[in-house]
Order: structure tokens, then sequence, then C-alpha cells
């Protein structure tokens, strides 16, 4: 059998998928639908026999997946030919109930509705993909991999709010973090460039793409992340707020009549790096910040600030820290934000080395000076190629 995995990811108006080789991570084809169920959709497909750029009306996640078929069909490779292994779904959140990846059938269908409630945004468009792909691929195993998973290793007092304890027992509100993909991912990353084994390393990971999330990693294991019960909570992201004071919520209620939704809306969608400067992206923010725009600067001093607290924090919780690795979009791609995330951290052993730092690269590299006590390494992440390997190896 291959080792060739259909990884999707279902988004409430898109439909992310790659082929992925589980064994080596080549991934021969990669696609996006995107504006599903709006007038005119697009859809794009990287394969062997060239690359595909179309727009078109998509009503839903079955026509998109459809859409991805023909394309593999018409750009390559053939999943005739290759025979997949499995079919690998992303899924947002898996509550207290998975640690682990597992096998998709009727009972876990029907426990990650449970969960909707948790991730209204997430969940759903999840599902949608599982049911489709389900319908589409009636033979192939396929398999849920939860972005919480990773951090069901966090204990009690990591994951217990200071609120009433039946909130937490009857409700199911307590942190559950995420980007544990992702994590699970960078952390061995992080061990084979350090050469050590991961099981004796204590690591902060910084994943700072769109999404923004930090994680305590003490031997392979979470053991505090900044995402909460949902991914609102800790750092600032691109449209995200993260921390706040929680009584900012009663706040825009009472005295700026805002209604739940929102409130909602303004925290996870107008606020972050786009509230502060008017953009989420990181690459334009930066170039504004260089030519002298205030706004953009005080953004970027804000974010910066904030990763630095946790930090700090996350040292602190960890005792000892060998390595701190940044990730995704801005963690391996901004020698700013790391630099000054990092500002003045000498006394606790942590010191880049400049030329390391704003050198290019796409490697996973060391950035720290020789002589720092705390490596610090930029990791490129790889989520699609985590799913593909966690899902062989369920089913094997
Ligand atoms: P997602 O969470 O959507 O997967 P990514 O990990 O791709 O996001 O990160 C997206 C962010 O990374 C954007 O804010 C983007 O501007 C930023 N980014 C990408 N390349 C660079 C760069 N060269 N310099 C600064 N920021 C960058």
């Amino acid at each position: 059998m291959s080792d060739y995995v259909l990884v999707i990811n279902a988004g409430s108006s898109s439909l992310k998928y790659s082929l992925v080789d589980a064994a080596s991570g080549a991934a021969p084809a990669v696609g996006l639908v995107e504006q599903i169920g709006e007038a005119e959709g697009h859809h794009s497909h990287r394969g062997p026999d060239g690359e595909l750029s179309t727009k078109l009306k998509v009503e839903n996640h079955e026509d998109a997946l459809r859409a991805a078929l023909e394309a593999f069909s018409s750009h390559g490779p053939s999943l005739d030919d290759v025979e997949l292994a499995a079919i690998g779904h992303r899924v947002v959140h898996g509550g207290a109930r998975f640690g682990d990846p597992a096998l998709i059938d009727d009972e876990l269908v029907a426990a990650v509705t449970e969960l909707v409630p948790l991730a209204p945004l997430h969940n759903p468009a999840n599902l949608e993909g599982i049911e489709v792909a389900r319908r589409l691929f009636p033979d192939l195993r396929q398999v849920a991999v939860f972005d919480t998973a990773f951090h069901q290793t966090l204990a009690p007092e990591a994951y217990t709010y200071a609120l009433p304890l039946e909130l937490r027992d009857d409700h199911g509100i307590r942190r559950y973090g995420f980007h544990g993909t992702s994590y699970a991912f960078v952390a061995a990353e992080a061990a084979r460039l350090l050469d050590r084994d991961l099981a004796d390393l204590n690591l902060i990971v910084l994943h700072l793409g769109n999404g923004c999330s930090a994680a305590a990693i003490r031997g392979g294991e979470s053991v505090d992340t900044s995402m909460g019960m949902t991914p609102l909570e800790g750092l600032v992201m691109g449209t995200r707020s993260g921390d706040l004071d929680p009584a900012i919520h009663a706040h825009l209620a009472r005295e700026l009549g805002k209604s739940v939704a929102e409130i909602d809306q303004l925290l996870n969608h107008g606020s972050g790096l786009k509230g502060l400067a008017g953009g989420n992206d990181f690459r334009e923010l930066s170039e504004r910040r260089e030519a002298g725009d205030a706004r953009a600067q005080l953004a970027f001093d804000v974010y910066c600030h904030r990763i630095k607290k946790y930090v700090g924090a996350y040292y602190a919780v960890l005792g000892t820290v060998d390595a701190i690795v940044f990730t995704a979009g801005v963690g391996q791609h901004s020698a700013a934000a790391r630099a000054a995330s990092l500002a003045n951290l000498e006394r606790l052993g942590i010191e880049l080395d400049e030329s390391r730092n704003t050198a290019s690269g796409a490697d996973a590299r060391r950035v720290s000076a020789d002589d720092s006590p705390v490596a610090v390494l930029v990791v490129p992440t790889n989520e699609e190629w985590q799913i593909a390997r966690e899902t062989v190896a369920l089913i094997r």
C-alpha cells in the first residue's frame, strides 16, 4: 500500500487539499477552492502536469471536492495511479475527548457534532468536509486529526479557568489550545536540528501566522499554551485581539451598545493588527513601519511585547529552556519581529546572532549566537505532512 494521503482542510467557505507522501513529505499536488457559496468562486491546483487557476461557481463543499478530483484528472497526479492510503482531515476542535487522531465513523461524526458549540466557526465546516469525502470515497479509510489534541497533556492548573468549577465540568469551559498539529511537527523538527532527543528538551514554540499562539513543551508534551477555549485568547493576531481584560466585553455592551454577535465579530475579525493598524498582513505592516508609519509601529510593538510576555511566562513554567522556536509566516520570515520579541533577554540566556537572524533561508536553522545558552531556532511548519503522518500511523 502507498503512503499517499489526501489531506483535507475544510473551512466555512474554502476547501484546501493536498496530496502528501507521508513517508517523505513530498506533496505532488496542492489546491484550494475558495468563495464556496458565493456568486463566483476560485479554484487553484498545482500538480505535476501543470497549474490550474480558474473562476467557477461552487455551490457547496461537495462541488468543491468534485472540482478538486477533476483537477487531479486533468493536471495530475491521477489518484488511481497513486492509490491513496487514506484521507486525513484537519478538525479544529476535539474537546476533552480527543487526545489522538481518530478513525472517522458515524460515532466520531456524532462526537465532533457535539463539540460544535465550542467551535461554531470551525467544526461545522470540518464536518462538511468529512461528510463530502465519505460520500465521494466510501471505501477509503478517513482519519480526523485534531488541532486541540496535542494540548490534552496540560495539567488541570494550566487548563482550568478561575470560574465556578461547574462551568468547566458541565459546559466544557476550559483551555484546549490549538495549532497542535503544527506544534507536534515543529517540536520534532527542532529536536532533529539540535540533534537531541525530544524527550530531553524544554521548548517554547511561537506559531506566528494569521492566527498566533505560543506553547511550552516539555519532553515533547504540551504543558501550557496561549489559545484557550477558542483561538481568541493569547497573542495579538492578524484580526484577533488575543488577551483582554474580560470586563471589556461587558463595557462594550453596556457603554457602546454592542450586541454579543457584534462583540464576537469585533474581537475575532476586527481587532489584532487589523484593529490597531488597519490591515492584518504582517508583510505590509512591516513595510509601513519601515516607512515611518506610527500606527504600524505601535501595532508591531504591541504584537512583540505580547510575545515577550509569553516567553517570560513559559520560561517560568518550564524552569529551564533549551530552545525558543519561531514558526509560521511571521515567525519564519520576520527577523524584526523575532529580534524585538527577544530583545534584552540576555540575562535569561537568550541571545540572537544578528547576521543569522537577518539572513533569509527556507530551511530550519539556528539564529542564536553560538554562546547563547538558549538556542533560538526558525523551523518551517508543515501541518499537511504531520496530518498525513498521523493518518498513516493510525491506519497501520
Ligand atoms: P496562516 O495562519 O494563514 O497559515 P501563515 O503562516 O501563512 O498564515 O502566515 C501569514 C502571515 O505571515 C501574514 O501576516 C503574512 O504577511 C506574514 N508573512 C509572510 N511572509 C512574510 C515576510 N516575508 N515578512 C513578514 N511577514 C510575512
